[in-house]
C-alpha cells in the first residue's frame, strides 16, 4: 500500500499555520459550525480559520464518488460518517491536495476563498455528531487503582479488571459541546458520619480527563465486532469530561455503578480527529498480563501517543494554572478491544454512538486525570499559586479546560480545548 501522503510531516499548505497550531494540513478534523443565523453544517479546521465543507460540495470541489448526496450540509456529521472508511479516506485524501499548497482550485480562486474560509472566532461550532448511546470505561490501570485504593485499600484492582474493559451505559441526552456551563448537581448525599443521607448540592464536584472516539459503522444486534474489523468502526476520536459528583457517587454506586453522579453532564471538545490524522502517533503496548480470553486479544498499534493536559482557572486568577499533564498512550485496554467487548453479547454498535476511554492518569501525582485523585481525596489540595486558593474539588465559577495534542516534527496535530465552568447548583426547595 503506497505510504499515506495525507500525514506526511513535510506537507505545508497555502494558508499559513503556526507550528503551535492544532490544525496544520495533517489535522483536518471535522465539525459542525454555523455562523450569525446561517444553518449549522459541517467544516474541517484549518490553522485558525475553518473551511466550509458543504459549500466546497456544491462547488463542486469535493470528489462525490463515494458521497450520495450533501452529507456536509447537515447538522450533524452522522451521514458522511455512515458513508464509511473508504469515503472518509477519499474525501481526505481530496481536502488535503485542495489545501496543500501546491494546489491552485481555492488558493487561486479569492472569492470562493472568501467564501469558503472563516475566522474561527467568527464561527461558533455544535456537537458535532448526533450521539445515540454513550458508554464510559474505565480503562486506564493507574486510574482504576488510585481509585480503588482510596475506597479498598486491601483489594484496589476488582478481580475483573484485567480480564475485561469495565464500562457502564452512561447518558447521551446531557452530552453537551466545549463551552457550555456546567450546573452543579443536587442530588442524594450521605454526609460524613452520619447514618441517613440528605438532599443537597453536591460539594464534591470533579471533572475526568477522557479521549473518545465515535463508531462509524454499526453492526447488527446479535453480530460481534472483531478486533481485526475495529478500524473500519472508529470515525474519530475528541476529547471528553466525565463530569463527576464523587459525594453522590459514593452514595449510590453501590450495587449497579454509577447513575445521577455522572448523568448531569459531559462535555466533549468540537473537534473529531480522524483514526487517519492519528496514524503516525500509534504505538504498541502494553504488554496485558494475565493473558485476554481470545476475543479480546488483538494486533497492530492500538495505543496513541496524545500529550494531554488539564487548566484550571478560579474566577480571582487572572490566567489559568496547569494542574495536569498526562498521556493516552497511558491506557491498559485500547479501542480494538472495547469495541469487541461491548458486542460481544451482540450488542447493536450505532453510527454516532459515543465511547469514551475512562479517566487517563499516568504514574506521577501531577499525571492524574481527576481531582479525587490530584487532591488524594482532599488530603493534598491543589495550590493555585496566583492566588493562594486551594482546591479539593471544584467551586462554583471554575473553569476547566482540557486539552490534548500529538507533537510532530515542527508541527502538532491536535484536539483543540474542551472548556466548562461550574455554575452553582439551582435552589431545591
Ligand atoms: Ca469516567
Amino acid at each position: 500500500m503506497a505510504k499515506d501522503q495525507t500525514t506526511n510531516p513535510k506537507a505545508r499548505s497555502w494558508i499559513n499555520v503556526d507550528p503551535e497550531s492544532h490544525f496544520p494540513i495533517q489535522n483536518l478534523p471535522y465539525g459542525i459550525f454555523s455562523r450569525r443565523h446561517e444553518p449549522k453544517r459541517a467544516c474541517v479546521a484549518i490553522g485558525d480559520q475553518i473551511l466550509d465543507l458543504a459549500l466546497l460540495y456544491d462547488e463542486g470541489l469535493l470528489s462525490q464518488g463515494h458521497i450520495p448526496f450533501n452529507v456536509f450540509a447537515l447538522d450533524r456529521l452522522n451521514e458522511f460518517m455512515a458513508c464509511g472508511r473508504p469515503a472518509w479516506q477519499s474525501i481526505r485524501r481530496r481536502l488535503f491536495e485542495i489545501l496543500e499548497e501546491k494546489t491552485a482550485d481555492l488558493r487561486d480562486n479569492r472569492e470562493l476563498q472568501k467564501r469558503a474560509l472563516i475566522p474561527m472566532g467568527e464561527v461558533q461550532m455544535h456537537l458535532p455528531v448526533f450521539i445515540g448511546d454513550y458508554v464510559d470505561f474505565y480503562s486506564s490501570e493507574q486510574h482504576a487503582t488510585n481509585v480503588g485504593s482510596m475506597f479498598r485499600p486491601d483489594n484496589p484492582l476488582m478481580p475483573n479488571w484485567k480480564h475485561l474493559p469495565v464500562g457502564y451505559n452512561g447518558r447521551a441526552s446531557s452530552i453537551v459541546i466545549s463551552g457550555t456551563p456546567i450546573r452543579r448537581p443536587n442530588g442524594q448525599i450521605l454526609p460524613p458520619n452520619e447514618e441517613k443521607p440528605i438532599q443537597s448540592a453536591s460539594k464534591a464536584l470533579d471533572f475526568e480527563l477522557e479521549v473518545g472516539f465515535y463508531a462509524g459503522k454499526a453492526n447488527e444486534l446479535g453480530t460481534r465486532v472483531a478486533t481485526s474489523d475495529a478500524e473500519d468502526y472508529i470515525f474519530g476520536l475528541c476529547l471528553v469530561n466525565d463530569w463527576s459528583a464523587r459525594d453522590i457517587q459514593r452514595w449510590e454506586y453501590q450495587p449497579l455503578g454509577p447513575f445521577l453522579s455522572k448523568s448531569f453532564g459531559t462535555s466533549v471538545s468540537p473537534w473529531v480527529v480522524t483514526l487517519d490524522a492519528l496514524a503516525p502517533w500509534r504505538v504498541s503496548g502494553p504488554r496485558q498480563s494475565p493473558a485476554v480470553l481470545p476475543y479480546l486479544k488483538y494486533s497492530g498499534k492500538w495505543r496513541f501517543n496524545i500529550e494531554l493536559e488539564v487548566w484550571l482557572q478560579s474566577e480571582k486568577m487572572s490566567a489559568p494554572q496547569r494542574i495536569c499533564k498526562t498521556n493516552f498512550k497511558n491506557m491498559y485496554w485500547n479501542m480494538a478491544q472495547q469495541l469487541a467487548h461491548q458486542t460481544i453479547n451482540g450488542t447493536n454498535v450505532q453510527v454516532g454512538d459515543l465511547y469514551a476511554s475512562g479517566t487517563v492518569s499516568g504514574d506521577k501525582p501531577d499525571s492524574y486525570g481527576s481531582m479525587l485523585e490530584l487532591a488524594w481525596r482532599g488530603e493534598r489540595p491543589i495550590a493555585l499559586n496566583e492566588t493562594g486558593e486551594t482546591r479539593a474539588f471544584l467551586h462554583d465559577g471554575d473553569v476547566v479546560a482540557m486539552t490534548g495534542y500529538c507533537q510532530g516534527d515542527g508541527y502538532r496535530v491536535g484536539f483543540g480545548e474542551c472548556v466548562g465552568q461550574i455554575q452553582p447548583a439551582k435552589e431545591i426547595a
